[in-house]
């Protein structure tokens, strides 16, 4: 045996090594072989010793070791001897595994030659090398991945190192040097300045920015994530970026949608009201001031609308807020609805911007005169005062509003807000309330007023007028609730409530109301043109089982201004229904005669304010030309509000069939009719 291995320092080296400790001969025989070569190669010594070295080879190594062997002591050459090298082991089970082997030449005095093997196991060492390799793999898959910017930067912007994004989007194609801060576009250089100067302190934590980047051809919006990394090399700055172009367009348009009106472009209202809001605790308005707000509208826009079209509507209303931003000196501005608007003004530019309103509403009807050939757009202005510390935005809007339908129901064209103005828009919101309740609950009334033949003076029929008592508004004119009820878009449930209330009456009363002295129910003309109001009353008149011929329909002229197809095929169905149609209000409206032949019409009525003129010459012509208009189309003629003999003398006159007014009797509830009826017949002598 070469090595004395029975001394003691060997056997506690050879043992307690963690590299498994192999001796063979020179033949290749293993000698010895440690603890710590046999776990490795998971033979027990006993297994391997006297046994040939290549036993622990794969078998390519194996079959040539005995030659490298006899070689190397042949010439004394050997490719392992002295150095370390990696090699591939097999273990018992026959398993391949990676390690490191150095080998010792010893020589005993004798001349016997050993080679001593130290074996390191390799494979975690290899397993935590290919970890690192996919790591790095990703890494540089990362590194280089698109919309994802890296660079490293010195502390005064200089670039170190950029990725390749970064590279192409930003440095190629640059004239100016490779500094950071000459990718940042101008409006983002300030904050790009203020963070490379604020490292130089030392950044605490990762710093989040979003800097606006550019390059020659396009700016594009990166979101960095900025760190101070500090190695051997110094301190540099490292950033992350991304791309977020995209995400702050889509949060751009977001934004837009969601605070600015399609139409204008201008701000929307709650918008402006939280910019208005934030103006005085940002700005620090002093208490005492006064802005006006100021609501305007131009009057019939529905009827541009309409003629026009909604696109060039839409565009009338572009260019409008276009020409108020570029004349007017206002503080806010937004549109409300269709063409109304709300302008935000300092309290004491109110006149001046009043008038600027006033000449660009001018302007604008000039062009649309010009342009769409419109006859008129006026508009209507609504004004109130915001004091600072007593307001809010919502009240001080609503006073404008309320001002503004003043300005409308009085047909002015400017008027501010004051109590009485509040007081008339108190009521109107209370009424609007109430007739709500009075349609839900048919609390609205029907009275009758008497029609006579104005040869005989005898009762020949009756209108049904409606009348509404209310507990905390008294008495309604009908006037007002069909106002009430049009702002409300309920005129056809006004309607419908009334032809029900008096079908109900007629039945209820059936001595009273009959072919000979049938009931004419009024149908607002907006009505007129809808089927369903016809169809409500035909089947009403059947379900309580009436006679048709005692019912008749008074529609007012400008129903049949747009005579189209549906007020031909109404009037039609209540032809062939058997109930008649009278005329109302006849000479007030165009007068376009036309329509007289085109309507099956049985009576034509002539308004009231026809006979007031009655004193009148030109009021008597006017009189006597109505009624011979209507005798030339066949039509019978009724005479309203006569409150005098003479007045009906002089109509029983000229050939006007029937009259009804003050001078026989007021609208009336059904149970007083009997006793009105046997009143006049004592007076007129009718028994
Ligand atoms: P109208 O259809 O022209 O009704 C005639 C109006 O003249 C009624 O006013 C009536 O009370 C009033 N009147 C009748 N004789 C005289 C008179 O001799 N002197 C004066 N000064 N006035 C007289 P009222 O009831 O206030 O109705 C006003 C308008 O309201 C009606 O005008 C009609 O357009 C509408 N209206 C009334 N009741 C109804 C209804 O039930 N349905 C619909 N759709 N409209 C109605
Ligand atoms: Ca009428
Ligand atoms: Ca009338």
């Amino acid at each position: 045996m070469g090595i004395n291995e029975e001394t003691p320092l060997y056997k506690a080296l050879f043992d307690a090594a963690a590299d498994g400790i192999i001796i063979i001969n020179s033949r290749g025989v293993i000698q010895s072989f440690s603890p710590a070569a046999e776990a490795l190669f998971g033979y027990r010594k006993d297994e391997v010793i006297g046994k040939n070295i290549s036993v622990l080879m794969p078998k390519k190594d194996a079959d040539q070791h005995d030659g490298y062997l006899s070689n190397y002591l042949l010439t004394g050459k050997g490719s392992v001897i002295g150095k370390g090298r990696e090699v591939t082991a097999m273990k018992k089970n026959g398993q391949l595994f990676h390690m490191h082997l150095s080998v010792g030449r010893a020589e005993t005095p004798g001349g016997e030659v050993s080679f001593v093997g130290i074996c390191h196991d390799l494979s975690q060492y290899k397993k935590v090398v290919q970890q690192l390799e996919r790591v790095d793999i990703r890494y540089r898959n990362l590194f280089d991945s698109e919309g994802l910017f890296i660079v490293r930067l010195q502390l005064d912007g200089a670039i170190i190192l950029s990725n390749r994004s970064f590279t192409q989007q930003f440095l190629e194609n640059r004239t100016s040097g490779d500094n950071f801060l000459d990718s940042v576009a101008e409006p983002s250089k300030n904050e790009a300045r203020l963070l490379l100067s604020l490292s130089h302190y030392g950044l605490s934590d990762e710093v989040k920015v979003s800097l606006m980047m550019e390059n020659t051809a396009c700016h594009t919006e990166v979101e960095w994530w900025f760190k101070l990394i500090k190695d051997d090399h110094g301190h540099h700055v490292q950033g992350v970026g991304i791309d977020v172009s995209e995400k702050v367009l889509a949060a751009n348009e977001a934004f837009f949608l969601k605070n600015f009106d399609p139409v204008t472009k201008l701000p929307q209202f709650n918008y402006v009201q939280h910019l208005f809001e934030q103006h005085q605790v940002d700005d620090e308005v002093s208490k005492d001031t006064r802005f006006c707000f100021m609501v305007f509208e131009l009057i019939d826009f529905d009827r541009i609308r309409m003629l026009n079209g909604e696109v060039l509507a839409d565009n009338t209303l572009e260019e409008l807020a276009r020409s108020l931003e570029d004349h007017i000196d206002y503080l806010y501005c937004c549109r409300i609805k269709a063409s109304r608007f709300l302008l935000i003004v300092e309290m004491s530019d109110l006149e001046t911007r009043r008038v600027q309103v006033e000449q660009k509403f001018a302007e604008l009807q000039a062009e649309l005169r010009r342009t769409v050939g419109d006859i008129s757009s006026e508009i209507r202005i609504g004004t109130a005062c915001y004091k600072v510390d007593r307001d809010t935005f919502g009240d001080v809007t609503e006073q404008a509003l309320m001002a503004l339908t003043f300005s409308h129901q009085h047909a002015v064209f400017s008027s501010s807000y004051n109590e009485s103005i509040h007081a008339a828009a108190m009521r109107k919101k209370g009424l609007q309330k109430v007739l709500i309740d009075a349609l839900k609950h048919n609390e609205i009334d029907v009275h009758f007023q008497p029609k006579v033949d104005l040869k005989t003076r005898r009762l020949v029929g009756y209108e049904a007028l409606m009348r509404w008592h209310t507990e905390e508004y008294e008495y309604i004119s009908p006037l007002e609730i069909i106002e009430t009820a049009q702002e409300l878009n309920l005129l056809f449930e006004l309607d419908k409530c009334v032809i029900h209330k008096a079908l109900s009456i007629v039945q209820d009363y059936p001595l009273l109301f009959t072919a000979q002295t049938p009931v004419a129910i009024n149908i607002s003309a907006r009505n007129f043109a809808f089927k369903c109001i016809i169809d409500e009353l035909i089947s009403g008149i059947h379900r309580r089982s009436l006679d048709p011929a005692s019912i008749e329909v008074e529609v007012t002229e400008d129903a049949l201004l747009t005579i189209g197809d549906q007020v031909k095929a109404n009037g039609k169905v209540l032809r062939n229904a058997g109930i008649n149609i009278c005329l109302d209000d006849f000479g007030t409206g165009y007068s376009a005669l036309s329509y007289l032949g085109k309507l099956s019409l049985d009576n034509l009525k002539i308004d009231r304010s026809f006979v007031n003129e009655f004193t009148h010459k030109s009021g008597r012509l006017m009189l006597e030309a109505i009624v011979s208009i209507a005798k030339s189309f066949h039509l019978t003629v009724t005479a309203e509000g006569i409150e005098t003999p003479a007045q009906q003398d002089f109509l029983a006159s000229i050939g006007c069939d029937y009259g009804q007014g003050f001078y026989y009797s007021k609208a009336i509830p059904a149970q007083n009719l009997s006793q009105w009826i046997e009143t006049y017949h004592q007076d007129i002598g009718y028994s």
